[in-house]
Formats: C-alpha cells, structure tokens, sequence
C-alpha cells in the first residue's frame, strides 16, 4: 500500500463559547491519485475539518500530517501558508482586479517572476484555460472560474488539495464535468484530493472513498459501492438514497421478514433492522407461497420506474426498468435481489452477533 499523503488523527474542535465539539474524533488519510469525499448534513462539520486540516482553525486535540510532516498536533501548529496544502472554496475567491494569468502567480512564493509567469502558464494549460490569461475573472464563466480557483490552488506546488463544495454554484452539465476534471487531474499528479459536499450523487461519483459525518463524527468511511450497499446504520443508509427499512428476526444469515425469509449481509441473532433499497428488489406477479402485496403507485422516471406496494401494514419502494410493467392495483411478489445490509443490531443477541469488518 502507498503512504499517505495527509492525515487527520482524532480531530476535535470546539469553538469558543460552544458546550460541544463541531467536529470530534475525526480521523482518515488520503493518499496520492485518491480522491476522498467528505459528505453530510449542513452544519455536520465537513467545512470544520476542512479548514482545521488547513490551518484556518486550530483543533483543540488531533494531529494532522503531511507525509511524515507533522502539521499540527503535540503543542506544533504549522500556519496556512507553510502548510503546502491548497484550499478552493464555494465562492472561488478570486481576486477581481487582478488577471487570471495573477490570480494564478499570487500564491507561488520563493522563486524569480519569469519563473512564476511559466508555473502558472503552465497550470493553465493543464486545465484547460489556455488563452485566457489576461483576461479578468468577472469575463470568465463560472466553470472556468472555478478551474481558476484550483489552478491558483494547486500552482504553489500542493500535492494535496481541499475542495470545499466547489461545484454548488455550477449548472449540472458544467459540474459534471468539472468533476470528471478533478478525478482525471489527481490521477495524473497523483495529488491527494479531499472533496467536501452535501450533494450524495456527487459524493458517490467522484469519490475514490467517501466519508459520511453527522454531528461532527465519521459515521462511516469506504469504498462509495461499499458504503452504499452495507451502510453502517439507518443513518448511513438514508442519507445515501432511498431505501427500505425493515425490522425483521435474524437467524445467522436469514432474516424473517415481511417479505418472506430473506438472505442477509452478515450473521445475526434476534431483532434487527434491515436496509433493502428498491434497486435491489424484484417485482413479481403474485408467487405461490410467497406474501403478496399489492401496487398503490408509481412513479415513471424515463429510464426507470419506481414502484410503491403496500404488503401488510408497511409501504415498500421497488425500482425496475421502465419496461416492467404493473398497474396501480395489481398485486405483487418482492423478491430482493441481493443479501439486506443489517443497519441496526443493537437489540440482537450480542455475543452471536457477527458484523461484517468496516472498508
Ligand atoms: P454546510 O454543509 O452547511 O456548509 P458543514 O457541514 O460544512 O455545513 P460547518 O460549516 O463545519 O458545517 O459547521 C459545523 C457547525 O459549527 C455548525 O453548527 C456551525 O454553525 C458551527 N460553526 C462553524 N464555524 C463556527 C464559528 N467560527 N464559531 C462558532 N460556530 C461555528
């Protein structure tokens, strides 16, 4: 495994005249080509970290590192501007009387003027702003603005690169590929990017990993697939999509379930919770043996189509293609499609209780 490039040990801030931490026991690493997302609720601290990770907050415990670089952390504090890290905020803030070719030049210190001119010329070109030197950010679109923003960023030489919800302001087309962009752009300089958004389509497709945070805490950290279909808990499972929620019996990797006995994504005892999304339910026409529910709407998506059965007395989501076919009335078999994640094993039998390891 490569080493890191950046990481956060136990984060924990509290501002002044606060009774509780904004951010606490934040911890991950990002390592060089990797794009890593930080991704929740408003106010659940994604900026808070960031802007510790930075320097612009000092955490009240917690290291941060980069490389064997101890930035902050045992009674050191590394300022911002020592800290060779680049940060782009939501609003760009580019410096309006000055050209993009200065805007790019201001942050690269230490080296003769002609020598900044071909930095920043040079980061330019990558991002594809390669004409526009001259001209001023308020003549620019908000796309190009905002690769401004991570040229001026990434100019100085910072291998690592804060992104603090720099694609909210932009149209979805532009966005997307921006995105595209800044994955393609870690890969090449193998530079460690941390993402921050409250957006989870975002946040699932740009990410190499993503962290989920409420209330100041990582509530879990994978793989985006992984986090997705095993989220950690009801909280994890929501905030990433639609989903079912189920509270079933568990038998080792069976739980018996209004649906009927289904497979499960770990082993487990007694009561628990279930989380099924309707991608990952079939529907059916009534299967003999099988409980029956019956369709009472749906929803046409164009590519696909969303069921809503009521089968006893809970309403369950179902998406299929848009060729699947059931009339609001028409009864109907679920039938998942894939094992259901546990999300809440807290009234299961403890000690036969077997959760599958975190990503
Ligand atoms: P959003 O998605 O809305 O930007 P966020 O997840 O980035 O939210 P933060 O901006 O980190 O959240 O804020 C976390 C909490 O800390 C919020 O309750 C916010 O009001 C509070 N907070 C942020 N900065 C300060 C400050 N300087 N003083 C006191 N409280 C602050």
């Amino acid at each position: 495994m490569k080493d890191p490039l950046l990481c956060a040990h136990n984060l924990t801030k509290t501002f002044p005249g606060c009774d509780s931490p904004v951010i606490r026991d934040v911890s991950f690493c990002v390592y060089p080509g990797e794009v890593l997302t930080l991704v929740g609720p408003s106010g659940c601290g994604k900026t808070t970290t960031l802007r510790t990770i930075m320097g612009f907050e000092q955490a009240d415990v917690g290291e941060v590192k980069y490389g064997e670089t101890l930035l902050q952390g045992g009674g050191r504090f590394v300022p911002p501007e020592q800290r060779k890290i680049g940060f782009v905020f939501q609003d760009y803030a580019l410096f309006p009387h000055l050209s993009v070719l200065r805007n790019v030049m201001f942050g690269i210190q230490g080296v003769p003027k002609a020598r900044k001119r071909a930095i920043a010329t040079e980061v330019l070109w990558m991002l594809g702003l390669a004409g526009l030197e001259d001209r001023r950010p308020h003549d620019l679109s908000g796309g190009q603005q905002q690769r401004v923003a991570l040229a001026r960023a990434i100019a100085p030489g910072a291998r690592v690169v804060l992104l603090d919800e720099p694609f909210s302001s932009l149209d979805p087309d532009t966005r997307h590929t921006i995105r595209g962009e800044v994955r393609m752009l870690a890969e090449r300089a193998k530079m460690a990017v941390v993402l921050v958004t409250h957006d989870q389509e975002e946040a699932l497709s740009t990410a190499d990993r993503l962290a989920v945070m409420r209330n100041g805490m990582i509530e879990q950290l994978g793989p985006p697939e992984f986090v997705y279909n095993h989220p950690a808990n009801k909280f994890v499972a929501q905030f990433l999509g639609r989903t079912n929620l189920i509270e079933c019996r568990a038998d080792g990797k069976v739980g018996d379930t209004p649906l009927g006995k289904i497979e499960l994504n770990s082993e487990a005892a007694g009561a628990v919770t279930l989380s099924l999304r309707p991608e990952h339910i079939e529907l059916h026409k009534p299967i003999e043996g099988k409980p029956t529910g019956k369709v009472i709407a749906r929803e046409f998506k164009g590519h696909d189509m969303t069921y809503h059965v009521r089968l006893g007395s809970a309403e369950y989501l179902v998406q299929t293609d848009a060729h699947c076919r059931f009339d609001v009335g028409d009864p109907a078999t679920l039938k998942p499609r894939t094992p259901a994640a546990i999300v809440d094993d807290s009234r299961a039998e403890p000690t036969k209780n077997i959760r599958l390891p975190l990503a």
